[in-house]
């Protein structure tokens, strides 16, 4: 009796699995499903959304690179996607040549589009060869425009083409290849030229390039309170490194895996400084420098971004980690706050205040504790 129930269970649970199925593939939108067979029920649902996950982000034979092209203390770079070429910036002016030679030797003959950040010589600078010596049909650059040599020059070739230069606003956007281009910036114009910078991101598949110009703090600002999704696989940092851009609240929205500073080795203005690389240590964010790893190229196929180096043939992570960061073995403690420093660290106390220590152990074990802005 005991074992005829169980029969009689086993076969009802195997019917009304059978029937749960067969009635999900005929006819999915109108079966009423019995209450006891609702956590099979879940099961199709569960396979549709791992084919759509699996699904191609970008198409068959697509292809899109990123040449953060080394100018020193300046910005270039050139974006490929799927035989379709984009400059934003291109130097200083003697990097004319420079520019001209790179974009030869990648066989660019039409440029899709030309952005100039904003009219800072370092970044309008090689423009004018771009201009002179290759085919292009859009132009997007700020407002606000200067007085300069290679401001004027590259305005008025641009002009003489017959072409006109877009000044994009905040929310714009283009199709770049099977990639997509939308400006975030400059949202109001100013006299000061680092915030009238262009910021764009370029989204191919799930991965994404922010360019942020010499944008400052207050362009930052004014972007978040825009609302926009800033987040993005790889961040072309703001002004070279300079302390007042990439601030907290804007890495934080845009959270990168990577970084690319376009800085010149022993440059006068100190850039990178010591404030923003120890707010993309803080943020895990592997760095790429040109002043250390020359021409940087990232490649996408649309899920992952892969760096190859000019100096460096084998992708490093040049982020200095608290071993190779303080190579003498020192900390520098505060004998008043009882905090504990790198030597680099700008809250250094007075000469006269200072303990050294030759590691964390030692002292921790006499009571100091590690300072939050360079966290030793
Ligand atoms: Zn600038
Ligand atoms: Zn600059």
């Amino acid at each position: 009796m005991k074992h005829l129930k169980q029969l009689i269970l086993l076969l009802l649970i195997i019917f009304s699995l059978t029937g749960c199925y067969s009635s999900v593939s005929e006819n999915p939108m109108n079966d009423v499903i019995p209450d006891d067979t609702v956590s099979q029920e879940v099961q199709p649902t569960e396979d549709t959304e791992e084919i759509s996950s699996s699904e191609p982000e970008v198409p068959n034979g697509s292809s899109f690179e990123i040449h953060y092209i080394d100018v020193g203390q300046a910005d270039a770079a050139l974006v490929v996607c799927d035989g379709n070429y984009m400059l934003i910036d291109g130097g200083n002016p003697e990097d004319s040549s420079l520019i001209y030679s790179y974009l030869t030797k990648q066989n660019v003959e039409k440029l899709h589009t030309i952005v100039c950040s904003h009219a800072h010589d370092d970044h309008v600078g090689g423009l004018p060869a771009a201009v002179y010596n290759f085919k292009f049909e859009n132009v997007y650059a700020p407002e606000r425009e200067n007085d300069i040599d290679a401001y004027n020059s590259f305005k008025n070739k641009v002009i003489e083409k017959g072409i006109t230069i877009k000044n994009p606003k905040p929310g714009d956007s283009f199709d770049f290849g099977s990639s997509t281009v939308e400006f975030y910036g400059p949202v109001y114009d100013t006299t000061d030229l680092n915030n009238t910078s262009i910021v764009l991101k370029i989204t191919y598949g799930e991965t994404s390039f922010m360019f942020t110009g010499d944008a400052e703090r207050e362009e930052e600002q004014d972007i978040l309170n825009k609302n926009f999704d800033l987040s993005a696989t790889v961040l072309k940092v703001g002004h070279h490194g300079g302390a007042t851009s990439t601030t907290y609240p804007f890495l934080h929205e845009v959270m990168p895996k990577y970084a690319v500073i376009s800085v010149g080795k022993n440059n006068q203005y100190h850039h990178p400084t010591e404030d923003v690389l120890s707010r993309l240590r803080d943020a895990d964010v592997t760095v790429y420098r040109t002043d250390l790893n020359g021409d940087i190229i990232a490649k996408s196929d649309g899920k992952n971004v892969t760096f190859t180096t000019k100096k460096n043939e084998q992708p490093t992570v040049v982020t200095p980690t608290p071993n190779n960061y303080n190579s003498q073995g020192s900390y520098i403690g505060n004998k008043k706050s009882k905090k504990f420093h790198y030597p680099t660290c700008h809250s250094l106390p007075a000469e006269h205040n200072q303990v050294i220590f030759s590691s964390r152990e030692e002292a921790i074990s006499q009571g100091f504790s590690s300072c939050g802005n360079c966290h030793p």
